[in-house]
């Protein structure tokens, strides 16, 4: 049995103000909801004011990161190292977002370095991986995610994946509000999850694979229905405590 992860990615969003309410208004909704993880990557500049927030309202939320450099120290301008987002008890690390690898020309193997050195220090990746509008019209989806995954089966072999979280994200989805239909997305999480089972059944059967991509409260229910989708990657609709608190409970409606 798989617990659903649902992870709120902020972006480039918030303040100190906002940090601070939305995690209040977030853990007060969250209640009651059992059975469900919930996650949040705020800016990093405000995970300080965030660690505390969570540790005051003893608050099960769990803190992430939306991005990690791969060295731990030394000379590299405006990087932030694993130890660092450790320290300020960020677990859960997006890695390979498709707007990193656009605006940051992160590569496959960039990110595969990355999720090493996150594994060694401890914690977790949530790995994003996805396909373009245009390859998802050639028909290329489960290609361009199976080339995503072996640049690290194939570097650090499938036993990698052991603690990781995939984040099937495609592209023309993201901010668009023209999510994917609930059984296309099924049918690339399976893929996804017996591209990984050639190599380790166990591994793919425990894997989480959450679905990203304008999900919102009114279709959230719609993609955790389907047995290979184990949460969600959330980017606008965790702004909202509501919004973000309904697609967490839509998960342990379906989940549980
Ligand atoms: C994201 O950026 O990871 C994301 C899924 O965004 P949105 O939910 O806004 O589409």
């Amino acid at each position: 049995m798989r617990r659903p992860l649902i992870m709120g990615n902020w972006k480039l969003n918030g303040n100190k103000a906002v940090v601070t309410s939305l995690l209040k208004d977030l853990d007060a909704q969250l209640v009651g909801i059992e059975g469900v993880d919930v996650a949040v990557a705020p800016p990093v500049m405000y995970l300080d004011i965030a660690e505390k927030q969570i540790n005051e309202l003893q608050s099960k939320i769990i803190l992430g990161a939306q991005n990690v450099d791969i060295n731990l120290s030394g000379a590299f301008t405006g990087d932030i190292s694993p130890e660092m987002l450790k320290d300020f008890g960020a677990t859960h690390i997006i890695i390979g977002h498709s707007e990193r690898r656009e605006y940051h020309q992160e590569s496959d193997d960039s990110v595969a370095k990355k999720l090493a050195v996150l594994k060694e220090q401890g914690l977790t990746p949530v790995i994003c991986i996805g396909e373009s509008e245009a390859q998802n019209e050639a028909g290329e989806t489960l290609t361009v995610c199976a080339r995503q995954l072996d640049a690290i089966i194939n570097a650090q072999g499938v036993e990698a994946f052991d603690g990781v979280i995939i984040a099937y994200e495609p592209i023309w989805a993201i901010g668009t509000g023209k999510a994917a239909t609930p059984d296309d997305a099924q049918r690339i999480h399976a893929g996804i999850r017996s591209h990984i089972a050639q190599k380790s059944d166990t591994i793919a059967k425990k894997i989480i694979i959450q679905y990203g991509g304008s999900v919102k409260p009114e279709n959230a229910a719609t993609y955790f229905m389907q047995p290979d989708i184990d949460g969600a990657l959330v980017g606008g609709a965790s702004l909202n405590a509501t919004d973000f608190a309904s697609i967490v409970q839509a998960a342990a409606k379906m989940k549980n």
